[in-house]
Formats: structure tokens, sequence, C-alpha cells
């Protein structure tokens, strides 16, 4: 029995056939991973992809502030979320129309593909003439229509597995994706809503599910160690262990490092410095994709 078998209910051959790998054991056979291009990015080949960049976008200053300490770092994509889902409607809710054509400006001057979140199926149009990748956030990983839209408009798509979700209900996303034609998808886990979370770590960092992935589907996977963290001195290890895990790159929230610069109005906690995030970089240049994983379950 399959692993995604043995923990989910239902047969993902029935729920997902069009992102399950054993129903393309022709073209993805054990270990092959499908490669998604995101302008000269690739995710899916022997590299691993670093995605970093503030939380938010809050200003013109700020964001290329920030693109600039990933470039120099080696960084491969500059993140920021110009629409924020936030817990509350009083807090912080993002930039909007001002923070995407900020990102487009950082990511032209320094040649960084952008990604960020898209919430609303009407704006994912205009989100995708600003950004590089769409993000579905976590809390909307279940918004069908949204994923139909991005689905239909065709850019790459950084698909975030929801806070309680499933393997069998993430990939069930991912397939609403695939089934309006567009395969250009990076799962992404972030972290679950499990015992003891929210105790020492925001979230609990399900690397486990990296080998599943890897059995189930040909789709690339990374993770996100910020919001699985929600700590910042938590977030170096566990990109290393990501790494090791076998993900396919790393999405990393960051702040300035300078002594005057303001708090991150959105995530400070987990924000971690571009000197912190450079020797994650040097770790993940180091290293290969690991597809032990893969060849374990054969
Ligand atoms: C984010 O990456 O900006 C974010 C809000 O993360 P998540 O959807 O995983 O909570
Ligand atoms: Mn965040």
């Amino acid at each position: 029995m399959s692993i995604a078998g043995a923990a989910a209910s239902g047969d993902l051959r029935k729920i997902c056939p069009l992102v399950c790998r054993r129903t393309h054991s022709q073209e993805y056979a054990e270990g092959v991973t499908h490669t998604v291009h995101v302008k000269h990015v690739s995710f899916g080949d022997e590299h691993p992809v670093v995605i970093a960049g503030p939380c938010s976008v809050e200003s013109y200053e700020q964001t290329l502030e920030l693109a600039h300490a990933v470039k120099a770092c080696g960084g491969d994509m500059l993140r920021g979320g110009a629409f924020k889902p936030r817990t509350s409607p009083h807090d912080f809710q993002g930039l909007g129309l001002a923070g995407l054509q900020i990102l487009h400006e950082v990511g032209a001057q320094t040649g960084l593909p952008i990604v960020t979140e898209v919430m609303d199926p009407r704006l994912v149009e205009q989100v995708g003439e600003y950004a590089d990748m769409l993000q579905i956030g976590s809390r909307n990983m279940q918004n069908y229509p949204l994923l139909v839209e991005v689905g239909r408009y065709g850019k790459p798509v950084l698909l975030k597995r929801g806070m309680a979700a499933s393997l069998c209900e993430w990939l069930g996303a991912a397939e609403y994706i695939a089934k309006e034609g567009n395969f250009n998808i990076v799962l992404c886990e972030r972290g679950i809503k499990a015992y003891p979370s929210g105790e020492y770590s925001r979230f609990i960092l399900d690397l486990n599910v990296l080998s599943a992935l890897r059995q189930e589907t040909f789709l690339p996977v990374i993770v996100d160690p910020s919001h699985a963290t929600g700590v910042a001195s938590m977030v170096e290890s566990a990109s290393r262990s990501a790494i090791e895990a076998g993900a396919q790159g790393l999405l990393i929230e960051i702040a300035s490092g300078r002594a005057d610069a303001a708090r991150p109005k959105c995530d400070a906690a987990q924000a971690i410095s571009p000197a912190v995030l450079e020797r994650i970089v040097e770790f993940v240049q180091k290293h290969e994709v690991q597809t032990m994983g893969a060849r374990a379950y054969a």
C-alpha cells in the first residue's frame, strides 16, 4: 500500500489522477520530479531554490534593501506579501496594489523573480501582472474558486499546505489547478497545527511529508521554515533539516539587520537577518536535492 493510502482516506488515483505519480509512472519514474520554471529559476532539478524576503511589503526602501540582501547572499527569488491574510481585520492588511507595484519595480531592478500571495479569485489577473509566481496561502489551500482561477491563469503557483491539511487534501487542491491545464505547481510545507504547536514553536514542521510526497506526486516540494517554527532562532536548523530531508527549496522571511530599522509589521518574531540567510544559502548551495526518501520506499 502507498504511504498516503495508509495514512489518508481515499485513493489518490481517484482524487488526484493528474498530479499522482502512479498514474504517470512512464513519464515520471521513481525520483523524477516535474520541473517548474519561474523565469530563469527552476524548481525540481538537483539544486534547491532559496526564496527569501519580507513577510509583507511595507515600503519601497524596505523591499529594495531586503532584495539586495537576498541577491548578495545568492538567493534565487524574492518573496513579499502585498495582500496579507491576517487573523484580525484590525491588523495591517498589506499595501495591496501599491505593494505589487513595489515588488515589480524591485524585481526589475534586481533581476529576482517575484512570488506573492493572491487571496481573491477576482484579483488573480491583477496580481499576475506584477508577479512571476502566485502564492496560495495556507488559509486558502481549499479555496476552490481561487484554485480554479490560478489554474486557468497559467502562471506558476506556489501552493502552501493548509495548516491542518492531510496529504490527500493538499494534492486534491493541486489537482484543481492541474485540471485547468496548469501543471506549474510547487508545493510548500509550512508547518501544521498539531499537538504541541504553539507551545515552543508556532506550528509543527512535518518533514515526513517530503518523503511521502516524493512517492505520491511528481510535483516539486519546498519548505517554509519561517511559518513552520515562528521563531527566528529555529529557522536555520529547520532549513538545514528540510534540505537534508529532500526539500527542493526554502521560503524564508527576513528583516533588516540594521539596528535602526523599523520592526516588521507582520511576523517579526520569525524574521531572520540577512547574515543568517547567508549561512543558510551557503549550506543549501553545498547540497543537491536528496532523493533517498523515494528510494527507501521502492
Ligand atoms: C506567507 O507566506 O506570507 C504566509 C502568510 O504564510 P502561510 O499562508 O503559510 O501562513
Ligand atoms: Mn509571514
